[in-house]
């Protein structure tokens, strides 16, 4: 990150923080990319601002990865907090009238829901689901597409964003992941279903499930073709796998029923997260009946388990965000809706102007601008993005005052708190940035 020369997160109060972390945390952070290779220590967050240790304020596109959807700190999921928070914590015995009611909204929204678990992570609600559809067809293979990310669960752990040499290979992302969890996840090419009759012709009736992210957003956002998400319904069906959407962005984000309600191919199983709790932990797994109900606490076979799923502060803060979204009187897609337009439009506008070979696209609260040129069907056509372009916009874009996450293929996010002046303001910065890249 030499590059963000203003220093602004690079500051007296960051630095000394983003140091004593590093004696006692690996790297000073407690997710691997939330280093950006410069110390930056964050005091506050309200709307759509943050601001550092050193009192900088940046209007927030990051939002903790998409976890943000109504904006930070929002009054009516920390109300809903500390009401809940008065009777119960958590008890470890039975339910509770807010685990019940989280699991309606979630069955009132997903088209797919018949039943729905609660777990702490994203990643966690993956493992149950790639678990169950292994237990409830007793088979051993997943397919999963380059460019997706699915946390952290051994059996996906693979990098998203590979060279060329290892795109649709075993990439692992971590060390310390058994060979056979690797061997048995294979790699397909988004939007293009060859790719996946393939592996089905490869390994007959050994297919547990499918899993992709409906809309790629872990390498921006790949627009998936109608007839490449109806193929891969057909083709689960026919091999009898499971068809999982994992909706831990777009799920809520997109439209109250996620991806699948927009695109109308119904998954077997659909994971959320980030989008559901406004920062708060709280994802879960939904799915078909017959499916879920090979969980054990149903008679089935496989394992439920989790200390902390369901507890009060999870649930309370999905209840009030969920219930937000549900509100007309909010409006939360329309405005998001309007906003990512306006965003989308001014950076086309820019780009052409200063002649820089761009696609600007997304969906939606989530907008990506790629450096390249041409057209952007797959992960393939991801390898022309000029790496170095994209990261040179998104530091000079902090440097601004607008924070874009600086790693290659990052998308961007509006929240319920953004207003038109902070997508004006962004645009007139991305206009000099831009403008000065272009010279
Ligand atoms: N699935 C998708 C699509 C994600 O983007 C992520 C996280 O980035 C996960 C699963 C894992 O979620 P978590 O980080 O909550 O474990």
């Amino acid at each position: 990150l030499n590059e963000t020369t203003k220093e602004i997160h690079v500051t007296s109060a960051s630095r000394s923080l983003a140091e004593a972390a590093e004696r006692i945390i690996p790297g000073g952070v407690n997710s691997a990319t939330r280093s950006i290779g410069a110390p930056w220590a964050f005091a506050s967050a309200h709307g759509a601002t943050l601001t550092d240790l050193d009192g900088n304020r940046y209007t927030d596109y990051h939002a903790a990865f998409g976890a943000i959807l109504l904006g930070h700190g929002d009054e009516r999921v920390n109300s809903a907090i500390t009401a809940a928070i008065q009777d119960l914590d958590l008890v470890g015995l039975g339910t509770t009238e807010l685990e019940v009611r989280t699991a309606e909204l979630v069955i009132d929204a997903i088209p797919s829901a018949d039943m729905v678990i609660s777990t702490m992570s994203g990643s966690e609600a993956v493992l149950q689901a790639i678990r169950l559809a292994r237990g409830a067809t007793n088979r051993p293979y997943v397919v999963k597409f380059q460019g997706c990310f699915h946390g952290s669960y051994d059996a996906i752990a693979r990098n998203v964003i590979s060279s060329p040499d290892l795109a649709w290979r075993r990439d692992p992302n971590s060390s310390g992941i058994l060979d056979d969890a690797l061997d048995h996840t294979l790699i397909a090419e988004f939007n293009d279903l060859a790719s996946v009759e393939e592996l089905f012709a490869a390994h007959p009736d050994e297919i547990a499930a499918v899993i992709l992210e409906p809309v790629p957003h872990n390498v921006g956002a790949l627009l998936p073709e109608l007839a490449f998400l109806q193929g891969l319904r057909d083709l689960t069906t026919k091999h009898g796998s499971v068809l999982i959407f994992d909706e831990v962005i777009t799920g809520f984000r997109h439209a109250r029923g996620g991806y699948q309600e927009i695109c109308g191919v119904i998954p077997d199983l659909t994971t959320f997260g980030k989008s559901m709790g406004n920062g708060y932990p709280v994802a879960g797994l939904a799915g078909a009946a017959e499916i879920m109900r090979n969980f054990t606490p149903t008679g089935g076979k496989v394992m439920l388990a989790g200390t902390f799923n369901g507890n009060s502060v999870s649930m309370a803060a999905a209840i009030a965000t969920l219930t937000v979204l549900n509100d007309p009187e909010v409006d939360f897609y329309g405005h998001v809706y309007r906003l990512g337009d306006r965003m989308r439009d001014g950076l086309r506008r820019i780009t052409n102007g200063h002649g820089i070979p761009a696609v600007i696209t997304g969906i939606g609260s989530v907008f990506i601008a790629y450096f390249l040129d041409g057209e952007v069907r797959g992960y393939r056509d991801l390898l022309r993005n000029d790496d170095e372009a994209y990261a040179t916009f998104h530091r000079r874009m902090i440097d601004k005052g607008s924070l874009m996450y600086p790693m290659s293929l990052k998308r961007n996010h509006i929240s319920l708190a953004h207003t038109d002046a902070d997508i004006d303001r962004t645009l007139e910065q991305a206009d000099e940035v831009l403008g000065a890249m272009a010279r």
